[in-house]
């Protein structure tokens, strides 16, 4: 019997309140807050609806430290998840610090004014939450999160030593309109236009976002261009696991989605300096945000399937190996069972089977963690049963 705060309302927190919801037993007390209240009234009336559980809901801004300690102070939860954007998570983290309450997130750390996301923000608080005897599990979505754990289950099960990763995402969905991302957009596109930095050797290699690109052949999807990009559980796969001689990050994009990326960024639209519009400073990301699509809206009309899995290179008694470990989810079946589409989903249900593992006590300590830190077998266990089912092939 837990209560968990859960913060933001977006695409991925309707998933993480719809599944929470149908472990009534466990999250039995569920609070939703966020900026726009009127979107998490939404959220709760649709859980309502499917699984006949309340959920309360509140308004709040997570920038405001005084506010947010306010609001745990009041609904006094177990755990606060949240799901709003990576900007939020330091302040969140410092009301959680301030309360003496566990928190998880599911992407790291970006400061608004730069596009770079790394762990020195977060990891910093190391200290701070252990003295306070709570802990942080960061990034429980699906990558970073079930790629981190699927790499922790390789090396304590496939593997006895890992030299290369790669980490490959793939949606083959289509929603059918000219542009859209699958995620929030600022934070999907300040991603992909980042430079691509992979692990060789002991250092970073930075090369142009998008010019490195091969084939990958997919089950299920077929063969597809997957490019090579950053992603942030590079940083915490390599420092946990420094027997990795060559970690990357591939992800695929469709020939349409980069030729509109390519054209509004020719065009400055995807900018993150301040430009001043009809004497008002803008951003121009951030406009570019409030004419695309909300990928909450897009669950109604995606079809096809999202594949993401880590191919990993080692030895096995001597010998040399080479397994996929990968998980399907269909983008249609997703929408049926909770409203949403796969990317929501396949973030959202780690993020609740992530805080089943701090709640029930199955993942323990106090401090700042990352997910391949812990055991991946009772993780792995419950991913499956709330709707990630996973494979395990040897190429
Ligand atoms: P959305 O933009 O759909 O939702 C974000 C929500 O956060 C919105 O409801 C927004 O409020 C709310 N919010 C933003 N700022 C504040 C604030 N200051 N105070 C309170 N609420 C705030 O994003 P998604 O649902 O697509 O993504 C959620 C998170 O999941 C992001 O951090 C994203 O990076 C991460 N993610 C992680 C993945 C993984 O695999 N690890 C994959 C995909 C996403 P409002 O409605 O008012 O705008």
């Amino acid at each position: 019997m837990k209560t968990v705060l859960i913060i933001g309302a977006g695409g991925v927190a309707n998933v993480v309140v719809h599944k929470c919801a149908q472990d009534k037993n466990l999250f039995s007390k569920i609070v939703l807050a966020s900026r726009t209240v009127s979107k998490c009234n939404a959220i709760a009336a649709d859980v309502k609806k499917r699984t006949g559980v309340e959920v309360e809901t509140r308004q709040i801004d997570a920038d405001n430290v005084p506010e947010l300690v306010n609001l745990i102070r009041k609904v006094q939860p177990d755990l606060v998840m949240n799901i709003a954007l990576p900007y939020q998570d330091l302040h969140i983290m410092d009301a959680c610090l301030e309360y003496g309450v566990d928190y998880l997130d599911t992407a790291n750390y970006e400061p608004p004014e730069t596009a770079k996301f790394e762990y020195k923000w977060q990891w910093a608080y190391q200290d701070k939450f252990k003295n306070k005897g709570i802990k942080a599990l960061l990034g429980s979505g699906f990558d970073p999160g079930v790629t981190n754990v699927f790499t922790a289950y390789i090396k304590k099960h496939l593997l006895d030593e890992i030299t290369e990763l790669d980490i490959i995402d793939a949606n083959a969905g289509d929603h059918g309109l000219p542009f859209a991302t699958n995620f929030n957009p600022e934070i999907n596109i300040r991603e992909v236009t980042a430079p691509a930095r992979h692990w060789e050797n002991n250092s970073w290699i930075e090369t142009p976002a998008l010019s490195n690109k091969r084939a990958f052949d997919f089950p299920q999807i077929g063969e597809k261009n997957i490019y090579l990009m950053y992603h942030e559980e590079l940083e915490s796969l390599v420092k946990h696991f420094p027997e990795i001689k060559v970690a990357r990050f591939w992800m695929t994009f469709s020939d349409n989605y980069l030729n509109h990326l390519q054209v509004l960024q020719n065009v400055g639209m995807t900018s993150i300096e301040p430009i001043i519009y009809e004497g008002r400073e803008i951003i121009p990301i951030q406009f570019l945000r409030a004419v695309l699509p909300d990928p909450a809206s897009l669950g109604a009309r995606t079809k096809g399937k999202t594949c993401i899995g880590c191919v990993a290179k080692g030895k096995k008694d001597g010998q040399t190996k080479t397994v996929y470990v990968y998980q399907i989810c269909d983008h249609e079946e997703c929408y049926k069972e909770v409203g949403s589409q796969a990317i929501s989903y396949t973030t959202g249900v780690p993020a609740m089977v992530g805080a089943k593992m701090l709640l029930e006590g199955k993942w323990n300590g106090a401090g700042v963690f990352n997910m391949e830190q812990f055991d991946p077998d009772p993780f792995l266990a419950e991913l499956g049963q709330w709707g990630l089912p996973w494979e395990v092939k040897e190429l």
